[in-house]
């Protein structure tokens, strides 16, 4: 038991610890105050002037590209393309300024690499089309090739201006993991647009996905997909799943629908 003098002692102890905690706290509260005060006293304090970012000019229309573009085709040849399954030079048909899909052929590529990258690229499906659901107008733009075939993933091309198909495999959608936000197609004959940010999946060294694709994409200026993280390789069947990957080509479908080909002009991108 403790006497009446070691028990004041103890308070006398406490009082003091009490005392000085809330000293400290004063002097934090005040210092923390007066930092913040001194941290910001003028606008100038929280301007910055570098690095200044490079200049570009911007081409005369929406769509027509930038000065610091990488120009994939423009009307003039297929040379920036192969075909997909030999790499040799791309046999699709050009003319005027335009390219349209030889389905004999097969997909065709980009000879270069991308990592991440803003996308322009315009397609037209024939006025005349035929057909109906997914064979109707059918191609994609891979935006990253992986492989052979359809490997990759596959922003989708299709005639949905009065066409029903699955809503994740309609124009505007990641094939069978995102449906567009909307519906800003127009009807066949028509130039479309697609502007698309591409963020490509990081992986780890033992083959682990560090951080996914993400995608944003405008169709026809309307957004359709808001920075949509991909699960995988888009597949026809399946569940999707990613397989490591580095910087890859950007790749054209030539489908195997009966449908009359679709065509492409005006396709430009620009590395981020
Ligand atoms: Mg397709």
């Amino acid at each position: 038991m403790k006497t009446a003098g070691e028990l004041s002692f103890v308070f006398l102890k406490k009082h003091t610890a009490m005392k000085r905690t809330l000293l400290l706290a004063l002097i934090l509260s005040a210092s923390v105050l007066s930092a913040y005060s001194q941290q910001y006293t003028k606008p100038e304090e929280t301007e910055v002037w570098t690095p200044v970012p490079k200049k570009v000019t911007p081409g005369k229309t929406i769509g027509a590209a930038p000065s610091d573009a990488v120009i994939l085709f423009n009307g003039k040849n297929l040379d920036e393309w192969v075909t997909v399954s030999d790499r040799s030079p791309a046999k699709w048909i050009v003319d005027g300024d335009i390219m349209t899909v030889d389905k004999s052929t097969g997909n065709i590529e980009t000879k270069r690499s991308f990592n991440n990258y803003q996308l322009h690229i315009e397609w037209r499906i024939p006025a005349n089309i035929t057909g109906t659901g997914q064979a109707r107008g059918n191609s994609g733009v891979f935006l990253a090739s992986t492989g052979k075939g359809d490997d990759g993933y596959e922003l989708q091309v299709l005639d949905n201006y009065e066409n029903k198909t699955y809503v994740n495999g309609m124009a505007g959608s990641i094939y069978k993991q995102a449906i567009p936000l909307v519906n800003p197609t127009l009807q066949a004959g028509e130039w479309q647009s697609y502007d698309v940010i591409w963020t490509a999946p990081v992986f780890n060294e033992d083959g682990s996905v560090r951080s996914t694709a993400k995608v944003t994409v405008f169709l026809n200026g309307v957004l359709v997909q808001n920075n949509f993280e991909l699960i995988g390789k888009t597949l026809y069947i399946g569940k999707p799943s990613y397989t490591k990957h580095g910087a890859s080509p950007i790749k054209l479908q030539a489908h195997g629908d009966k449908s009359e080909p679709l065509s492409y002009r005006n396709i430009w991108v620009r590395e981020l």
